[in-house]
């Protein structure tokens, strides 16, 4: 079987310009310039640099951006107030705080401040509950990003088998409502999942979500299945020189492309989906805060 490689890089950057003529519009139409808050505790050096990009990317867009850095020793009071002072400026219209926050922070209780309506990482309660009950809301920017590149891969998802490895919050159930709601059926499997290479040996998508390096390998994919690799992990890699790393995904991704139809590569599948599906919530926010119906703009 020959794979294609799915290019998470070409669609995020197609997507990127489409939202930029969207704010555009915004802007003329209505006067209204989306502002992204995103808020950084500490000096993790991988989320220094993640801050930094949206930053970019969020100007880029023609969007406003405000980045808040604070201290490792800000109290978690003080974290909360910040958001809460965030919730009510009428610039901000979507709220992001960088996880992950210190270890003296609670970060469900961070997640929970934050106003729905501004959720831009769809990770509030009542935005998870609107993705299961199949209603309109915020959904997590990495799971959108998946489930665009799969819309984009296969003409119809109706009927398939999507096998979604990893059950987090963050990634793997918000995947696999996304893809309920495209009419697969979805088997979610995690650490206690008996058989798991038979269940992913079924799977006409196979989702692996997973953060443990080359898990998912080759002989665990059904012919011509597609297969999207979330994982992001960092490894040692002394062949390109001292001290130097590489990325890697959850998936054999030389044995599983020789099996696969197409296959999302790491680094430059999912991973840059994120921020532009970041920017879109923002926009998506904008819209619903100004009783602007969002399905005007073509994304
Ligand atoms: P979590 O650690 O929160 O969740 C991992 C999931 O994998 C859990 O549900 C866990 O099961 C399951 N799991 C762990 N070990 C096994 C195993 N041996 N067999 C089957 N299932 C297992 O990770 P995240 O969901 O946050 O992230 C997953 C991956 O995605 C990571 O590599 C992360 O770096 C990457 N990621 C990438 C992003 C991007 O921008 N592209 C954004 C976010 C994450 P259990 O629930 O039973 O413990």
């Amino acid at each position: 079987m020959v794979t294609s490689i799915i290019d998470g890089k070409d669609y995020a950057s197609r997507l990127r310009g489409k939202l930029k003529s969207a704010i555009n519009d915004l802007k003329d139409k209505y006067k209204i310039t989306p502002g992204l808050a995103v808020v950084l505790v500490g000096n993790d050096p991988a989320s220094e640099i993640y801050v930094r990009n949206k930053g970019i990317q969020t100007k880029e867009a023609g969007m406003n951006s405000f980045e808040y850095r604070l201290p490792e020793s800000t109290s978690e009071d003080d974290l909360l107030a910040k958001v809460e002072k965030l919730n009510s400026d009428k610039s901000v219209n979507g709220i992001l705080v960088q996880f992950p926050v210190p270890k003296h922070m609670e970060q469900q209780k961070i997640i929970e401040r934050i106003l729905p309506s501004k959720d831009v990482d769809g990770l509030h309660p009542v935005n998870s509950g609107y993705l299961a009950s199949g209603l309109k809301g915020l959904v997590p920017c990495t799971p959108q990003g998946a489930s665009l590149l799969i819309k984009d891969t296969l003409p119809s998802l109706s009927g398939l088998h999507a096998v979604i490895v990893g059950r987090s919050n963050l990634v793997g159930k918000p995947i696999a409502q996304l893809l309920l709601r495209e009419n697969c059926t979805v088997t979610i499997c995690h650490s206690r999942t008996k058989n798991l290479k038979e269940v992913c040996l079924s799977a006409d998508i196979l989702v692996a979500a997973v953060g443990i390096p080359e898990m998912v390998k080759g002989d665990w994919v059904k012919d011509g299945a597609v297969v999207i690799d979330v994982g992001i992990n960092r490894l040692p890699a002394p062949e390109k020189g001292e001290g130097k790393t590489k990325l890697v995904g959850d998936v054999d991704f030389v044995e599983a492309g020789k099996k696969s139809s197409a296959i999302t590569p790491v680094p430059g599948g999912v991973g840059p989906m994120t921020i532009a599906c970041l920017l879109l919530n923002t926009l998506a926010a904008t819209c619903s805060q100004n009783n602007i119906d969002f399905s005007d703009f073509e994304l």
